[in-house]
């Protein structure tokens, strides 16, 4: 049986991504050679990485003065990266959850940290807001989907200073305009491709203004001179991502994929709602397109979270248990997720309701 794959990450992809990377580790355009077993450097390889930086910068309409980079060491790397290259005396942290405090734990070597605003007071379940960003920051860090919590920025905020943004788990999920950004970051295995490429996009005049020198292998420059190519680039993993960005844009691209997130997203956050065993614990206006947690309504608040998750299971549903700061089950529906899977956990949770519960 087919799974309804609701996991986090790495997660769903489309499946002709994965079919057509399957066949090019076989044999890549037919050259009778794999994809992984050539050069970097080769001219198959090169129209590979340039592909998926020309869908990329298509897709997200990325204006001309950012670079695109493809590295190693994960969005965890880019937590360092980050402060290395762009934080002389003070930078400031917007902290809604754990993948911000990560990112601020690592700032904190490289400067002062100010902690502009921060939800943990309720438990990381909404965005703040009407707080004022500094303005003698040398960049302002944002976690635009906190995956964890389930919360997410749903418009590009207006920054006074260079705004650096996670988008590990919302990128090419909706429109963002870029240019409201001076720094992008985030791992691919979302709605990118599999483990093991972050990407980057930077405006390239925020770089080289900080007065320590900077490891070679973790300055930006390095990497935008070089075309990601300064050491060897995760080449399988590129090549999917190419693939799953040929698919989004044969699909129509980020506004029509937006569409169908909004509609996948709205049918399981109604069915919450609506159903007496279950509850959000987001605020609802800062609810996430693309993580979506719930947790046991007060009615069924004693039973064991096993008893739904075995259910969903005899229905092929998987990665639905929820993280154990939150609790409960989470739901990602991340692009390749299609509405169907949506469609079968609603009536999953509709029978549940009804005749388990
Ligand atoms: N930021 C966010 C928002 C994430 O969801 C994750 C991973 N789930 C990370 C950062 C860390 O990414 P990586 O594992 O690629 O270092």
């Amino acid at each position: 049986m087919k799974k309804h794959n609701f996991s986090a990450g790495p997660c769903i992809l489309p499946r002709v991504a994965i079919e057509n990377a399957a066949a090019a580790v076989l044999d890549l355009n037919g050259i009778g050679l794999s994809l992984i077993e050539i050069s970097h450097r080769t001219k198959d390889f090169e129209a590979v990485i340039d592909e998926a930086t020309n869908l990329f910068r298509e897709l997200l309409q990325i204006p001309d003065n950012y670079k695109i980079l493809w590295l190693g060491g994960g969005a965890s790397m880019q937590f360092c990266m980050v402060p290395f290259n762009l934080l002389n005396k003070k930078a400031g942290y917007a902290n809604t959850g754990v993948w911000a405090k990560k990112a601020m734990k690592e700032a904190k070597i490289f400067g002062e940290v100010v902690e502009v605003a921060s939800s943990e007071d309720k438990n990381n379940t909404y965005i703040p807001k009407g707080y004022t960003i500094p303005t003698d920051l040398d960049y302002f860090h944002i976690t635009t989907n906190n995956t964890i919590f389930g919360t997410e920025y749903q418009t590009d905020i207006d920054c006074p200073v260079n705004l650096v943004a996670d988008m590990s788990s919302d990128i090419l999920s909706r429109p963002v305009d870029v240019s409201k950004y001076a720094l992008i970051y985030g791992g691919a295995q979302k709605n990118m491709g599999p483990a093991g490429v972050t990407f980057v996009i930077v405006r390239e005049d925020i770089l080289g203004k900080v007065e320590r020198a900077i490891p070679t292998m973790l300055d930006y420059r390095t990497h935008i001179k070089e075309g990601s190519m300064f050491n060897t680039p995760p080449v399988f993993p590129i090549f999917v991502v190419k693939e799953t960005l040929k698919w989004l844009k044969s699909i129509g691209g980020v506004p029509a994929i937006n569409k169908i997130n909004v509609a996948k997203a709205k049918l399981l956050y109604d069915e919450i709602e609506r159903n007496s065993c279950f509850a959000s614990p987001v605020a609802v206006e800062d609810r996430s397109l693309m993580n979506i947690p719930f947790i046991y309504s007060e009615k069924c608040k004693d039973t064991d979270p096993a008893l739904f998750l075995d259910f969903a299971k005899s229905k092929g549903m998987v990665g639905l248990k929820g993280h154990r700061l939150v609790g409960g089950f989470r739901a990602s529906t991340y692009n390749a997720l299609p509405m169907e899977s949506v469609q079968a956990l609603v009536e999953c949770m509709q029978e549940f309701e009804k005749s388990v519960c």
